[in-house]
């Protein structure tokens, strides 16, 4: 009889990757269990006047992870099917991603359980203050700095900054990053993480053979997907063939036009349907698969932009690219890990390849601290400045040690929170 194995939990994949870094370093099970375990958990239930006068409640999280390098940072998410693990996991995952982009921030994450898209704009405005007005106390410059995640975006930061600084008393911008342009944000701020994931992706195709532009599949369309279709798109050495969002995929052989999803997305509300003007495949249902037919297409570059676990043990094997740009958090499973380093696919992880984000919010909250304005071409060069030294960095531990780029860059932030904790910085 087979052994049914059980499937790890969001939190256990985040650390079984922390803990093969941790094993390479030698590490004692209490720096381990220091490493992993948050310094604080707020919650609380925000109660919500709805637009019918009914109050609804709505639990939401603030888990502060580690702070030895500086104030806690990390985005907001809006999700119904939230848990305070996987805001726990995203936390920690937070304190790994600055200190290897060495930030000087630590990690935190926090979360609504909610759908934003049923709410009306009043509804969301006034979840998102109560929000603050309830871990205000936990937030600020120099303690803990959120900003955007899944489903939340610069309007919604907007409003935090303006109820944070009405609670302070005192403009404080540098409260919040990912806020808009017009309202102390930072020009690039919004393509920041598609594009921190392009300079990576540039650079490693350099590893790979290949004659002819290179086929990319991307999984989920959200912020970071359609950003990143848009650069790759404008970039003659790729062709983006497949997109998704959660209820299917779209194929081109030709390649997708990410603009024009993007417009069929916001009339229908998804992605499937869509018909690509002059693809070759003129028949609308050879167009149309699904969301993992996307990822065992023959295609050399995988980008999972869409939730946590999606390349998992169950899929894991049959995928052919080679490469996987892991720009959601969280996207392969460790036991899918193992299978895919086997198969020779070159992995960039999360905590690299999405590092675009935290580090533009970065030059966000330094430019509201200095009273100081940078403009995109700026912003860009410093991203791609600090993209590639972290890529650096990462291929030259992964070749000291013989180890996986993941592990290479866990390792890489471990020993930088280490070793600010035995400083006492
Ligand atoms: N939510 C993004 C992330 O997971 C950005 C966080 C930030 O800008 O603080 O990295």
């Amino acid at each position: 009889m087979g052994v049914i194995m059980k499937k790890r939990t969001f939190y256990e994949n985040v650390y079984e990757h922390f803990n093969v870094a941790a094993n390479v370093l030698k590490l004692s099970d209490t720096e381990k269990e220091i490493l992993s375990t948050p310094d604080k958990i707020l919650s609380a239930n925000l109660k919500l006047k709805m637009d019918d006068n009914l109050i609804r409640i709505f639990p939401a999280y603030r888990v502060q992870h580690n702070n030895s390098r500086g104030p806690y940072k990390g985005g907001i998410r809006y999700y119904p099917e939230l848990s305070l693990t996987e805001i726990k996991s995203l936390a920690m995952l937070m304190s790994f991603k600055c200190a290897l982009l060495e930030l000087p921030f630590g990690g935190g994450k926090g979360g609504i359980e909610v759908n934003p898209k049923v709410l009306s704009r009043r509804e969301l405005e006034e979840l998102s203050r109560a929000y603050i007005r309830a871990f205000h106390c936990d937030i600020g410059p120099d303690r803990d700095i959120p900003a955007p995640d899944v489903y939340t975006n610069e309007t919604i930061m907007d409003w935090m900054e303006n109820e944070y600084s009405k609670i302070a008393g005192r403009e404080t911008p540098a409260a919040i990053t990912g806020k808009s342009v017009q309202n102390n944000g930072i020009p690039g701020r919004v393509d920041a993480t598609a594009r921190g994931a392009y300079y990576i992706i540039r650079r490693l195709i350099n590893h790979i053979d290949s004659d002819g532009r290179l086929r990319v599949a991307i999984q989920g369309f959200g912020n970071a997907g359609y950003n990143i279709a848009k650069l790759l798109e404008n970039d003659k050495k790729f062709i983006v063939v497949s997109v998704s969002d959660s209820k299917g995929a779209i194929y081109s052989e030709n390649g997708l036009n990410a603009d024009s999803i993007m417009q069929h997305k916001k009339v229908e509300g998804l992605i499937a349907g869509m018909y690509c003007p002059g693809s070759v495949c003129q028949r609308e249902e050879h167009m149309h698969i699904t969301n993992d037919e996307l990822l065992r297409l023959d295609v050399d570059i995988i980008i999972p932009a869409a939730m946590e676990g999606q390349i998992n043990r169950d899929n894991a094997s049959k995928i052919k690219a080679k490469i996987i740009a892991e720009v959601a958090n969280g996207a392969i499973t460790y036991e899918a890990e193992k299978i895919i380093n086997n198969k020779g696919i070159v992995v960039a992880p999360d905590i690299l390849t999405n590092a675009g984000g935290v580090t533009v919010s970065y030059f966000e909250w330094y430019q509201n601290m200095n009273d100081e304005r940078w403009n995109r071409e700026e912003v860009y060069r410093k991203l791609e400045e600090k993209m590639n030294s972290a890529l650096d960095e990462v291929e030259y531990v992964s070749e000291e040690y013989n180890v996986s780029m993941r592990t290479a860059a866990y390792i890489i932030a471990t020993r930088r929170i280490l070793a600010s904790m035995d400083s006492g910085d």
